[in-house]
């Protein structure tokens, strides 16, 4: 029997394959025992089209306020509407300036580095540096991008970073940075990790530049552990790391701010097979995880884990990961997910 009563959860089922992924994630949660009371509001395409240039309605917005948590599917900005893309507003409005995304080896997943045991997670500062999208002219013929780097935003997010390391665990934080080359703003998070550092004297601080990092994490991935970034070195670090365990239909994320936390998987609205019944809801289903995880749910998210995880090893697959087997539909796998919660 489940104890204790529902939470008020936001979901945004977005654009593309959001809604088929995010239902799958409902059904699975539901079936689970999951204590949820979900409370569904639209963003995205359909919200620009019919002329709200930020892509989100005032209720979705209200809705994110009052419950504080949120899963949602990607969104699509369509071209010619909007100042900028929907995922920009929610991520400024509730200031989530730490993305989270986990990644490590699935069974049953073939990948080049399938026989590592690679589990890490990348938190990437998510509102500053050059995505604040500040840019000029100079003169006609050369443009000029201003990088932003605040000392508070470097404490937030390697306080974050720290933080993430003791509640899961883990005993090594690496801070990848390009310092040695801008000494100002690479170089803030560098010195304000090292002073962060001092308060975690239980996990072990490293500091490498971000060129060596990616040689590594192909190299030797099962040496990382938590990796903290910039928003641009995080940005490409982590689509390298989705790729060392499988690609973007296993990979979830977290985008986490003082007042609100909003789960979604790492992929977009995947127009090419949207509507297809083909696309792979385990990303959106290890985001609920970490979502149930962020409420408390532990047991519930530990059933839904080892679900998804047996489902993998065992198959039926997605066409993106089923390899040289036959590939299952979007629901016929949430059915075998669900038939394996035990
Ligand atoms: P994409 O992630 O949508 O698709 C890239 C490729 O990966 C496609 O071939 C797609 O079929 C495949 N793929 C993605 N997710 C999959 C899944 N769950 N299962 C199986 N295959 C999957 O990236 P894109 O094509 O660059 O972007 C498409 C749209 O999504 C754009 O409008 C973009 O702005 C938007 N987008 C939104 C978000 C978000 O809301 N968080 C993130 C990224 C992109």
């Amino acid at each position: 029997a489940s104890v204790g009563t529902a939470v008020p959860v936001t979901l945004i089922p977005g654009d593309g394959i959001g809604p088929e992924v995010t239902n799958a994630a409902k059904r699975v949660l539901e079936a689970a025992g999951a204590r949820i009371e979900w409370h569904e509001h639209i963003a995205g395409k359909q919200v620009f089209l019919a002329g709200n240039r930020t892509g989100v309605p005032q209720e979705t917005l209200d809705s994110i306020a009052s419950t504080r948590v949120a899963l949602k599917g990607p969104l699509e900005t369509p071209i010619g509407y909007g100042g900028k893309s929907a995922n920009v507003t929610l991520r400024k409005l509730f200031e989530t300036y730490g993305n989270t995304r986990p990644a490590r080896t699935i069974p049953g997943i073939a990948t080049p580095f399938s026989h590592r045991n690679i589990d890490m997670v990348v938190v990437r500062e998510n509102v500053e540096d050059l995505y604040a999208g500040i840019e000029h002219m100079q003169t006609p013929g050369v443009a000029q991008c201003l990088k932003l780097i605040s000392q508070k935003g470097c404490e937030k997010i390697s306080r974050l970073a720290f933080e993430v390391a003791r509640a899961e665990g883990r005993r090594t934080v690496t801070c990848v940075t390009k310092a040695n080359i801008m000494k100002l703003t690479e170089g803030m998070l560098k010195r304000t990790f090292e002073a962060v550092a001092t308060e975690y004297p239980d996990i072990e601080a490293q500091y490498m530049l971000v060129d060596n990092c990616a040689h590594q994490l192909v190299r030797s991935p099962e040496s990382f552990d938590v990796l903290v970034t910039t928003n641009m070195n995080g940005d490409i670090l982590s689509d390298l790391v989705s790729g060392l365990v499988g690609g973007l239909g296993i990979a979830p994320g977290a985008n986490l701010g003082k007042h609100a936390a909003i789960f979604e998987a790492v992929h977009g609205t995947a127009p090419d097979i949207a509507g297809q019944d083909k696309a792979n809801p385990t990303a959106t289903l290890l985001s609920a995880v970490m979502m149930l995880r962020h409420l408390g749910q532990f047991e519930v998210a530990d059933k839904v884990d080892k679900a998804v995880a047996l489902t993998l090893e065992k198959g039926p697959r997605t066409g993106d990961i089923s390899g040289d087997q036959p590939p299952c539909g979007t629901q016929a796998f949430t059915d075998a997910v669900i038939a394996n919660l035990g």
